[in-house]
């Protein structure tokens, strides 16, 4: 069996070698980067269009690694995910994220995004906990963003870990939204406070009647199930009109603002919201 695979084309095809040679070069920089000094992270806003004010910032991680530039979080959290490095990683980076915090407004929410590794087990849960109880930050201004296609894998273990961090007061969102296999069986089985309407289904909104008709029927479910829902990938000014006149609220995207640094948003704010 080992031989037929190693004769077949598509493992050894160069598009997939150099694929794979570019994994091991972003792994062995990971192995060998200062966490704390190589990441930081941008936020960029959720916006709740009915009065233009930000309700939450969703902090997105950034890696300027000295040997390889700067790396996509695409291309590096399936890495720290395989290397077990992942669990260092979203330490790291929610200790920053939550200090970002202490500086904002107390109505203003953090969103951060969990990878399912980080949850795996009870000891995962365990460290997230700690870390927010540390912070003093209110738990009750925390989302934790979770992807469906990550929890798969254990939906038992899922949904005890889900369970024991809204013990604590945080929010649970659902991201990318639709994309997964059994989105639904999850809606039925996971405490989820609230959907993200994956990016794939708004780009096509305005041209495709399918596509609108499934928003559509994500915000009935969303109305049905008592949950909030956020369209992400905004970009153009006839999305947000469609998507408006359906009924979202709550928007994310370029249109608004691109992930940007701790520093700018200050700024951000008092440039937004009523009047
Ligand atoms: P995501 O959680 O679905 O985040 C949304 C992605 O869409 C972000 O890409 C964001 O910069 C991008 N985006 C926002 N608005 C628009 C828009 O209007 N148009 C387009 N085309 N894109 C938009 P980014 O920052 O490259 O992150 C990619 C993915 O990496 C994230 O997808 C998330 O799954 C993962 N990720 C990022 N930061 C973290 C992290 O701290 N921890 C974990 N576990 N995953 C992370
Ligand atoms: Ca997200
Ligand atoms: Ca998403
Ligand atoms: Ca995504």
């Amino acid at each position: 069996a080992k031989a037929r695979r190693r004769g077949s084309s598509t493992c050894f095809a160069p598009e997939h070698e150099a694929e794979l040679r570019r994994h091991a070069d972003v792994e062995q920089a990971l192995r060998r980067a200062d966490l704390a000094a190589e990441f930081h992270l941008l936020y960029q806003p959720i916006i709740d269009v009915a009065d233009g004010r930000v309700e939450a910032y969703e902090a997105l991680a950034r890696w300027n690694s000295p040997t390889l530039g700067s790396v996509s979080p695409a291309d590096f959290i399936p890495v720290a995910e395989r290397s077990g490095l992942i669990r260092d990683l979203t330490r790291i980076l929610l200790t920053k994220a939550l200090d970002t915090m202490r500086g904002w407004p107390v109505e203003r929410r953090l969103s951060f995004n969990l990878s399912a590794h980080d949850i795996a087990g009870p000891e995962g849960v365990d460290a997230l906990t700690t870390l927010v109880v540390a912070s003093e930050i209110d738990p009750s201004r925390i989302v934790f963003e979770v992807t469906e296609s990550g929890l798969m894998r254990d939906l038992v273990d899922a949904r005890r870990a889900l369970t024991s961090l809204k013990a604590l007061g945080v929010r649970i969102a659902l991201d990318d939204f639709g994309t997964g296999y059994s989105s639904l069986s999850y809606l039925q089985r996971l405490p989820v406070d609230r959907l993200k309407i994956d990016r794939s289904f708004i780009s096509r909104c305005t041209e495709d009647e399918t596509s609108l008709n499934i928003i559509r029927s994500i915000l009935d479910l969303c109305r049905h199930l008592a949950l909030d829902c956020v369209v992400e990938g905004i970009e153009t000014v006839e999305q947000k009109r469609l998507l408006r006149s359906v009924g979202c609220r709550s928007m994310q995207g370029y249109l608004f603002q691109r992930p940007m640094p701790a520093e700018a948003i200050a700024a951000f704010d008092a440039a937004s919201g009523p009047g």
